[in-house]
């Protein structure tokens, strides 16, 4: 943080960043049997500033990244047509019904466009409690695109297995299926304010199978009730088979215990909400 700057040249372009304002989605939206995969960006202006400032939003990341997409968004070639005023928000449902990965994607994309690149990637040993911090550059990060016919939905199976009584005998379910996540998830499970509540809504939504159970048979209660062996392999296996951006990797801790340190693309706004705030 003591570097010099020079010129003016180096304030306002950090780095160059070579990337257009049309982006093809890892995933892409899926309306009526149709996925669109083409989208038209625009970079954040004072508009977005302002919207992530109200109150609305600042408490909960989802829901500003919504509006930040929901604004930024020009186009969706062949789903909907250029905006007139590019200053006006989409309808909201178009960033509730894009998957968390598309979400994710488009973001890093949006600050691309505006000049950013550098982003931290953190993390904290489980075992010993120390913090690891490296920095990345966004254009860095490994895109993984999902196949255009394959649905959007990974399998899974439990290690341990979800017991539920059945005519008086107990029933394990192991193997299901479970549908990506979308912006409607995200902005839900926002307002949550513990993880293990967050953990139980994401997956009581996004569940589509377990075992003899259907989607309408697996609620927050079911969630809670599975084995902490069974909720930790879900959230890696999510994370681990979901495609999109790269935003996470394994690190080595000093004292030999391997976690993740993740990149938190959210914090970009945190930022300029605090310096919107300011002025
Ligand atoms: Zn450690």
């Amino acid at each position: 943080m003591t570097d010099e700057i020079h010129s003016i040249d180096d304030y306002v372009s950090q780095d160059d960043v070579d990337i257009s304002d049309a982006v093809r989605l890892p995933v892409g939206l899926e309306v009526n049997g149709t996925r669109y995969r083409e989208v038209v960006i625009d970079e954040m202006t004072g508009v977005d500033d302002h919207n992530l400032s109200s109150k609305k939003v600042s408490t909960n990341g989802a829901k500003g990244v919504s509006m930040i997409l929901n604004r930024c968004i020009q186009e969706v070639p062949g789903y909907l047509d250029q905006k007139r005023d590019p200053s006006k928000l989409f309808n909201r449902s178009l960033a509730q019904n894009l998957t968390v990965i598309d979400r994710d994607y488009l973001i890093s994309r949006i600050y691309m466009l505006g000049g950013e690149n550098d982003v931290v990637m953190a993390g904290k040993c489980p075992r010993c409690g120390d913090s690891w911090e490296e920095d990345t550059k966004l254009s860095d990060m490994e895109v993984i695109e999902w196949p255009e016919d394959k649905p959007l939905e990974i399998e899974f199976e439990l290690p341990v297995g979800l017991t539920t009584v059945k005519d008086g005998k107990r029933v394990i379910h192991k193997k299901g299926r479970l549908r990506f996540p979308t912006g409607k998830e995200q902005e839900r499970v926002g307002d949550l304010d513990s993880p293990a509540s967050a953990f139980d809504a994401m997956f009581a939504a996004c569940i589509v199978e377990l075992g003899e159970l259907a989607s309408e048979d697996i609620d927050q209660t079911t969630m809670r009730n599975m084995k902490s062996r069974d909720r930790r392999y879900l959230m890696r296996h999510m994370q681990v088979s979901l495609p999109g951006l790269r935003q996470w990797k394994i690190v080595k801790c000093e004292c030999g215990r391997l976690f993740d340190i993740t990149a938190d693309l959210t914090a970009f706004f945190d930022g300029r909400q605090e310096s919107g705030n300011k002025s």
